[in-house]
């Protein structure tokens, strides 16, 4: 094998490497807002939850003042009647009872129905907080990895820059050139050669080409997609 096709397939293992660590440090931000936004969307539950309770606890202490505000109009109403000397307007106070009375009961149905509600409304909210723990602890976690991960990866692609530079300094700058062009557009750039069909595109080559490959007197490419080939075990 041409020592230029052999250092070219190294640079290319680097290249293909640096390609996926430069693409794992970019996918880093997006992974972290999504960390932070399960958290958000937690937290936005639990307010809900929280408001919920809140106001059936409002409604519950609405229809208690509605209650007592009754209670007090039935007594009024009591002591009118206990010092009227007129029938009908005894009946009429007694209607008036009844229909206060009435309303209490009603009311008290809607505040027993609005107690068990009040249940279920808490155990939510306590549900939605243990769920907004659970998230935030996980959400720290992945947060503390991904830092990790953006050092380590940083170092990663620094030690693989290193080392093409030093193998790419060795290489004829216009052939770096061209290998640089063709692995940006349609990676890899360096491809095997077997029974005459080109690695890449998979296309037929020339004789020529062929012939060009085989001999390993110079760098040859595929006429059809302008790949470096190498002649591969046959
Ligand atoms: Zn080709």
């Amino acid at each position: 094998m041409l020592v230029e096709i052999k250092t070219l397939l190294i640079v290319q293992d680097r290249d293909s490497r640096l390609r996926r660590l430069r693409e794992d440090l970019r996918r880093l931000p997006e992974e972290a807002a999504r960390a932070k936004a399960g958290v958000a969307a937690d937290e936005a539950a639990l307010q809900a939850a929280k408001a919920a309770a809140t106001e059936n606890e409002m409604a519950i202490h609405r229809h208690q003042l509605d209650i007592d505000t009754r209670r007090t109009t039935i007594g009024r109403l009591k002591t009118q009647q206990f010092e009227t000397r007129k029938n009908d307007e005894f009946t009429a106070l007694g209607h008036e009872i009844d229909r206060y009375a009435a309303e209490i009961a009603r009311l008290e149905d809607e505040e027993l129905a609005l107690m068990e509600k009040g249940e279920e409304l808490k155990a939510k909210a306590a549900a939605a907080a243990a769920a907004v723990a659970a998230t935030r602890t996980r959400a720290q976690e992945d947060l503390n990895r991904m830092k990790e991960r953006h050092v380590t990866l940083t170092a990663q692609v620094a030690e693989a820059e290193a080392e093409r530079a030093a193998l790419v300094a060795a290489v004829d700058p216009a052939v770096l050139a061209r290998y640089e062009r063709i692995f940006e557009k349609k990676a890899p750039a360096v491809v095997v050669l077997e029974h005459g069909i080109c690695g890449g595109c998979h296309m037929k080559v020339t004789p020529t080409t062929l012939t060009q490959v085989k001999a390993e007197k110079g760098l040859a490419y595929c006429e059809n997609c302008g790949r470096l080939l190498y002649a591969g075990l046959e």
